[in-house]
């Protein structure tokens, strides 16, 4: 296959993503790094894969959601435990909906980005009032859930209902801008090129394979060629991984967050967690956000988390989850 080969026209097999083709340059490329993809996977089989990921021994949708939520701005190993917390606290969408948002919060401890606690109580609440108390299989219905996008919905459809589409995070962003495209690529084309990968019925196995590859293989910084599966058939690895990683910017490619330490989000997670553990009086508010000497400030985030729905405030100025 030359690189500079005739372009064609590649339907998805699941038109999940809208309507539309995307031109590609070979087709067979693209099914070719899939099926090389999901060999190596099934090889891999369940015990070599990343370990102890509890949510890839379950098909709940209610599961897979909590766990694709939690893992979304969050290190996995930091998620296995609190998946088991929470789940044990609210095994079911109606179990979760009809809790206070402080009872989620406080189970949320650990995972950070508070909001998505917030949108997963909301989610439920939806799922309970809209859904009959069942995960949506649809797509759509998915994505109108608070707090549920393109990769959660089709990893929902994936993992839990077994579709044959194909999830795009941050791993499997960087395997298709590098192998298939050469070039960064985003969201719709790197959708719709997954897409086209699946084999049929092999939904699960095939997004797992390619999270895995990305998560272990095809790293961030410095990709381990040697051993990638793909690696003859890989565009960048072909053409000598001259120039910009492909990677930089594609679709689902995390860019590196701005420092932690110092910022409001340092401060809004401080105050949160001090309001897990008790109410917060008026006088104690800037203490609990971690600056004593910066009421103003501690105040500003008070404000925005108030707005945010994440806390409540009463009459004498005491600051409570809600
Ligand atoms: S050959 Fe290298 S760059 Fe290409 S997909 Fe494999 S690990 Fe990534």
């Amino acid at each position: 296959m030359s690189p500079a080969g005739p372009v064609v026209a590649i339907p998805p097999r699941q038109p999940v993503g809208g309507p539309g083709v995307i031109a590609i340059r070979d087709s067979g490329q693209v099914e070719g790094i899939g099926r090389a993809i999901m060999r190596w996977g099934t090889a891999l089989g369940s015990t070599s894969r990343r370990p102890e990921l509890p949510w890839r021994s379950t098909r709940d949708p209610w599961a897979v959601l909590v766990s694709e939520v939690m893992a979304q701005q969050t290190q996995v190993l930091r998620v296995v435990p609190a998946f088991g917390r929470f789940l044990a606290q609210f095994p079911t969408p109606a179990a979760c909906a009809s809790a206070p948002l402080g009872d989620v919060l406080r189970a949320w401890e650990g995972l950070g980005y508070n909001r998505r606690a917030r949108n997963l109580h909301r989610s439920a609440v939806a799922i309970v009032t809209d859904h009959g108390g069942h995960v949506p299989g649809r797509l759509g219905d998915l994505l109108s859930l608070p707090g549920v996008g393109a990769y959660t919905a089709r990893a929902v459809l994936a993992f839990a209902f077994g579709a044959d589409v194909g999830v795009v995070d941050t791993n499997a962003g960087r395997v298709l801008s590098r192998a298939v495209a050469g070039r960064p690529i985003r969201a719709p084309e790197a959708q719709m090129l997954v897409d086209a990968m699946v084999p049929a019925d092999g939904g699960w196995e095939f997004g797992q394979a390619l999270l895995d590859l990305g998560a272990s293989v095809c790293i961030a910084g410095e990709p381990r060629c040697h051993g990638c599966p793909i690696r003859r058939r890989c565009r960048w690895a072909r053409a000598g991984r001259r120039g910009p990683d492909p990677s930089r910017g594609s679709a689902g490619v995390s860019t590196p967050q701005g420092v932690f330490g110092g910022s409001d989000r340092q401060g809004r997670g401080r105050l949160v967690d001090a309001l897990r553990q008790e109410d917060v009086a008026p006088d104690q508010v800037a203490s609990a956000a971690g600056w004593p000497d910066e009421p103003d400030r501690a105040a500003r985030i008070v404000a925005g988390l108030i707005g945010d729905g994440l806390v409540a405030r009463d009459h004498r100025g005491v600051l409570s989850l809600p």
